[in-house]
């Protein structure tokens, strides 16, 4: 591509509204324009890198025996009542009617869409294992789009979906696309991790993300030191099922002593200020969380949540131990703090002295709860608090494991490592969804016996172009960005420097060289100055350039410049060419 034939409206400033690395560089460099808020358009160069992605994932999910097809992007809401989640997703579903004032949606995922396809389609098992994948604009109506098209309201998704006959062969699926997705973030030339996720709005019990390791990444990932463990901090486990099952045994057996007293702390009411008031330090204290957990179509249930006053809640946690105590009794659930009147109808008293003895609500504890023999807690009543309470004061119905993790905490997995605590850009998931949708939607097959079956479906999402972004989040420097080859736009920048008719000549014979090799090369032959057209390349990240200017025109050979180290040689064509196809074949 010639670039004076080229739309690539480089920007010298950055733009006001971008926060993030990735969102600036691809405004500057010219891949991409805001249109409206979570809305861009998707420049030749930033297409250019979006259908590399693609083509990676299409290679290696064809690989696996998916089938590639397209799905509507608008659909009916009745496909979305049937599985419940017309009423459920909330406000990121964008409902649209037709003339008709019929209900439709645009869709932000494909659940529904595909397992309507599946139960019309697949009848037998001969017809099964199936798995059909496709590359597609999604639309979520997210509460904060930010950072550019990382976190977009229109992006582009690739997502899979697997249908198999049982639980067995479902989770061969599942590896098989873990393994696949595996091939696919290392072929994009990423440093990244696969780790352990909860499964939120999609559902299912098995789930992993796989994060791009990045300072700026809006999750918190641990992974341990000395073994494999790692995972979402929604997902990681501080007490191990064993250890949780022995507390609650004790749990049964424990007597109250009452050996506790009630002390006045007027208007203490955040934990540092009764600490301090108490002259004890933060982690004696614990804290009641009153939450509320609304199910669809049900009525709120009221849950005390006993915590160390150093530690915090992680409300995936919470929602899948509620679940397993059968507190509730789905997963699907909107989970809040209580409000200030509803504190005050089961407690008796102000917010901030909330505590476990005689609130009108379960009480459930954190699992760290019990290795503390006496410690402070909210008494219930206004400007008062309890003091040398045990947890076999506190009407506890379960421990349970409801913690955020914190950098040092002992690996739950080996026991022996301790956990670190990095950032990450989720880039894909992969969810074992077992029958959550074909009992809702009915997808059954013909099993050998004539018996119908409930399919068990597996989902798979890569964000396309959110995987760019953090490409970019993990591969720049202070003038731009540094493309991994195997996504680059192109592979190569072609910079003359000379605008006599000799080095032209020379130029233009090299691009066509190059391209004649199948090299892609973005040939700067504008008209600017070597200045400005050094600082362009660079932005725009090729991560190769070569040079033709007075010194390779003397010597006869090009300037091969490394985007990445700033390093530079003198070399002749056919070197380039070996080189960028040995890096390109590498898988
Ligand atoms: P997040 O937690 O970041 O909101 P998610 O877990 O809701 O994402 P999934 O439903 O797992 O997202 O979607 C699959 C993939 O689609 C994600 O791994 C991510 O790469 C991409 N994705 C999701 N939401 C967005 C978005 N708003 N903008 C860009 N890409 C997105
Ligand atoms: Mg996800």
């Amino acid at each position: 591509m010639r670039y004076s034939k080229a739309l690539i409206p480089t920007l010298r400033e950055d733009p006001a509204d971008a926060e993030v690395v990735s969102h600036k560089l691809m405004i500057r460099g010219g891949y991409i324009r805001k249109v409206a808020a979570g809305i861009y358009d998707y420049l030749p160069l930033a297409l250019r890198v979006f259908r590399k992605i693609e083509m990676i994932v299409r290679e290696e999910m064809d690989a696996t025996g998916a089938l590639e097809l397209l799905l509507p992007i608008i659909m009916p809401a009745e496909l979305w009542q049937e599985s419940g989640r017309w009423d459920f997703y909330g406000k990121e579903l964008l409902r649209v009617k037709d003339r008709a004032d019929h209900d439709f949606c645009v869709g932000p995922t494909h659940e529904e869409v595909i397992t309507d396809l599946a139960r019309r389609e697949i009848k037998s098992y001969r017809d099964l294992p199936k798995n059909l994948y496709q590359i597609q604009t999604k639309f979520r109506d997210e509460v904060r789009p930010r950072f550019g098209v990382m976190r977009g309201r229109e992006f582009i998704m690739k997502d899979a979906y697997s249908f198999d006959v049982d639980v067995e062969a479902s989770k061969k699926t599942y590896q098989i696309m873990y393994d696949a997705y595996r091939r696919i973030f290392k072929r994009c030339g990423l440093d990244f991790r696969p780790v352990e996720a909860a499964t939120g709005a999609i559902g299912g019990t098995l789930s992993h993300e796989f994060h791009v390791i990045a300072s700026s990444g809006e999750d918190a990932i641990f992974f341990c030191d000395k073994c494999e463990y790692a995972s979402n901090v929604e997902k990681t486990r501080l007490a191990k099922v064993g250890q949780l099952q022995k507390m609650n045994e004790e749990l049964k057996q424990a007597k109250p002593d009452g050996k506790y007293v009630e002390v006045s702390t007027p208007g203490k009411k955040t934990i540092e200020e009764v600490a301090l008031f108490l002259k004890v330090k933060s982690s004696e204290l614990v804290k009641t969380l009153i939450y509320k957990a609304t199910a669809e179509k049900k009525e709120p249930v009221f849950v005390a949540v006993l915590l160390k006053g150093d530690h915090e809640l992680v409300d995936a946690k919470l929602t899948n131990a509620l679940f397993d105590q059968g507190i509730v009794d789905t997963r699907d659930i909107v989970l809040e703090l209580a409000g200030e009147s509803e504190v005050k109808a089961l407690t008796g008293a102000d917010v901030g002295f909330a505590g476990p003895i005689g609130i009108k609500a379960k009480v459930l504890a954190d699992a760290s709860v019990y290795g503390d023999e006496r410690f402070v807690v909210g008494a219930n009543k206004t400007d008062a608090h309890l003091v040398g309470v045990s947890w076999a004061d506190c009407n506890i119905i379960a421990f349970a494991d409801v913690r955020r993790a914190r950098q040092g905490d002992r690996c739950p997995e080996c026991s022996s490592g301790s956990l670190l605590e990095k950032r990450g850009i989720e880039v894909g998931q992969v969810f074992h969804l077992g029958t959550k949708y074909s009992e809702k939607m009915k997808a059954v097959y013909l099993d050998e016996a004539g018996k119908d079956n409930f399919m068990v479906m597996g989902c798979y999402g890569i964000g396309i172009s959110r995987t760019a972004a953090a490409a970019i989040e993990q591969n720049h420097d202070d003038k731009g960005i540094i493309w991994p080859v195997q996504i680059a736009p192109y592979h190569i920048q072609l910079i003359t420097m000379g605008v006599d008719e000799k080095t032209r000549e020379v130029a233009e014979n090299i691009y066509y060289e190059l391209e004649e090799a199948g090299v892609q090369v973005l040939f700067d032959d504008r008209d600017e100055r070597p200045g400005v057209k050094f600082a362009d390349a660079d932005l725009i990240g090729v991560p190769y350039q070569a040079i033709i200017g007075k010194k390779a025109m003397a010597e006869g050979k090009i300037e091969f410049k490394v985007r990445k180290t700033g390093e530079r040689s003198m070399v002749e064509l056919p070197d380039i060419i070996d080189r960028l196809k040995k890096e390109l074949g590498e898988k």
